[in-house]
């Protein structure tokens, strides 16, 4: 997609060679127009795929996989990563390495929401190692849904997460895949 391109040259901040910021429209600060442009391109590459429901984890997944599936027609769910007193006890449970912080967490995901008949589509905002978009998958297989595929906003494509979930037979739909990152300069595949 390349008004995501261009926005990543132009907003995106390399933190170091193997991080990305984008907090000026995806993970602090939302730009909301920009958001619903990624949301369409999500639901036209799975236009066909008669998606009944988006999975994310909480927080920055939420944006774009809520877009997308305002325009697909479908609800979001997204795992949560804290078990707060109201959620239901009746819960998927995954445990996932946080790539950002260097620890592992739980996502739960309520049984209510996911069921055998659903098709699903998991959305996030990187796709680094794949171990979140992992979680979410094995959730999905859990609850007997169909897992219709992965759409990361943008893929580090030089981290192992891409290929693994391929070779997994996901389908991965990235919208902006980075080959390398210089200090100045931002090399996309
Ligand atoms: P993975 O589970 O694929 O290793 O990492 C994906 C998750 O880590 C995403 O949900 C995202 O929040 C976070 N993440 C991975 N790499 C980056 C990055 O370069 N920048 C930011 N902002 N988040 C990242």
């Amino acid at each position: 997609m390349e008004a995501l391109r261009e926005k990543i040259r132009q907003e995106g901040e390399v933190v170091s060679s193997s991080i990305l910021k984008v907090d000026s429209f995806l993970n602090h600060q939302i730009d909301a127009g920009f958001m619903m442009e990624i949301g369409r391109e999500f639901a036209h590459r799975f236009q066909d795929e008669k998606i009944t429901k988006v999975v994310t984890i909480e927080a920055s997944g939420i944006a774009p996989a809520l877009t997308a599936a305002a325009v697909l027609g479908v609800p979001v769910v997204f795992a949560k990563k804290t078990k707060a007193t109201t959620m239901d006890t009746e819960v998927y449970v995954e445990q996932v390495e946080s790539f950002t912080r260097g620890t592992t967490y739980d996502i739960k995901v309520s049984k209510k929401f996911l069921h055998k008949e659903d098709r699903v589509l998991i959305i996030d905002d990187f796709l680094a190692y794949g171990h979140a978009a992992l979680g979410l998958a094995k959730i999905v297989k859990k609850s007997g849904a169909q897992l219709v595929g992965v759409g990361a906003v943008i893929e580090k494509g030089f981290q192992s997460g891409g290929e693994l979930l391929r070779g997994q037979g996901i389908r991965v739909e990235s919208l902006a895949i980075v080959e390398r990152m210089e200090e100045k300069e931002i090399i996309f595949k």
